[in-house]
C-alpha cells in the first residue's frame, strides 16, 4: 500500500559502510513511493561503469577504500541535488553517503540550505538518522554483499539473496561485487568512518535533528526508522 508523508522530509541516513543505508532506503522507497533517493556511492559507481572522466578519477580512490576528495564529491552532489531535487521541487528525499565529514556538511548547507523553500535556512536536512550496527556484523555482511549498479539495489547472500543467483530481482540484469568490498579494504573504510562520524553527529545534534536507531539486522532497524518518520512527518 502506498503511504504518504504529511510534511516535507529531507532525510540523511548516516551509518558505517555496510550498516544498511541502501537497504533501508529501498524499504523506505517501497513504503513511501513519493520519496526520492540519492546516494553518492551509487553516483560514483554509475560514473565508473560509464567510464566517464569523473568516474576514472574517482575510481583511483574508491578501489583502495579511500574517500574521494571533498571538492570532487561536494560539487557532484550539489549538482545532482540541484538538478534532480531542488529545481524540480521534489519535497521528500533521502541522501545516503553524503555528507561524510564535517567539511562536506558545512559546504552542503552553505551551498543549498537557503534554496529550499520553507527551510530554517541553516541545514538542508530536517532529519538525520544514524544506523547503529555492531561492527563485527558489518564486516561479515560486506564480504557477502552484491550490488545492482544501475539502481544501487543491494543483496546479501545470507540475509536477502536475489531470487535468481547473480541477477537483479527487478531487471534480471547481472549483479556485481564491489572491488572495495574486501575484508581488508572494509577495515580501512570502517576506521575512516569512525573518525569522521563523531563531529558530523555533533553538528546535527546541535541542530536538534539527529536520531540513532540500533539493531543487528535491517528488519530490526526498519520499523524503528519508520516509527521516527511516521511520528514526525
Ligand atoms: P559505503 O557506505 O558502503 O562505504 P558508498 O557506496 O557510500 O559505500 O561509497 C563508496 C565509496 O565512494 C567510498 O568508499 C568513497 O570512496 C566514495 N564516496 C562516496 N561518498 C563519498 C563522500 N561523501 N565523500 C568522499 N568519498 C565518498
Amino acid at each position: 500500500m502506498a503511504h504518504r508523508l504529511t510534511k516535507p522530509l529531507r532525510l540523511l541516513l548516516l551509518g558505517a559502510p555496510g550498516s544498511g543505508k541502501g537497504t533501508q532506503t529501498s524499504k523506505l522507497l517501497k513504503f513511501y513511493p513519493e520519496l526520492y533517493s540519492l546516494s553518492s556511492g551509487d553516483i560514483f559507481r554509475q560514473q565508473i561503469a560509464a567510464k566517464t572522466k569523473l568516474g576514472l578519477e574517482a575510481s583511483k580512490y574508491i578501489e583502495n577504500g579511500s574517500l574521494v576528495p571533498d571538492n570532487i564529491v561536494t560539487g557532484l552532489v550539489v549538482d545532482h541535488l540541484t538538478k534532480e531535487v531542488i529545481l524540480p521541487d521534489i519535497k521528500h528525499w533521502i541522501l545516503d553517503g553524503f555528507p561524510r565529514n564535517i567539511e562536506q556538511a558545512k559546504s552542503l548547507d552553505t551551498s543549498l540550505a537557503h534554496t529550499i523553500a520553507g527551510n530554517n535556512n541553516k541545514c538542508v536536512f530536517n532529519l538525520v538518522v544514524e544506523l547503529d550496527v555492531p561492527q563485527q556484523i558489518i564486516i561479515d555482511r560486506i564480504v557477502n554483499r552484491w550490488v545492482h549498479i544501475p539502481s544501487g539495489r543491494v543483496y546479501n547472500l545470507q540475509y536477502n539473496p536475489p531470487k535468481v543467483p547473480g541477477k537483479d530481482d527487478i531487471t534480471g540484469e547481472p549483479l556485481s561485487k564491489r572491488p572495495d568490498d574486501t575484508e581488508e579494504i572494509v577495515s580501512k573504510r570502517l576506521k575512516d568512518f569512525n573518525l569522521l562520524v563523531k563531529p558530523l553527529k555533533e553538528y546535527y545534534q546541535n541542530l536538534g535533528i539527529l536520531k540513532v536507531v540500533s539493531g543487528e539486522t535491517s528488519d530490526i532497524i526498519f520499523p524503528k526508522l519508520l516509527d521516527i518518520i511516521k511520528k514526525n512527518f
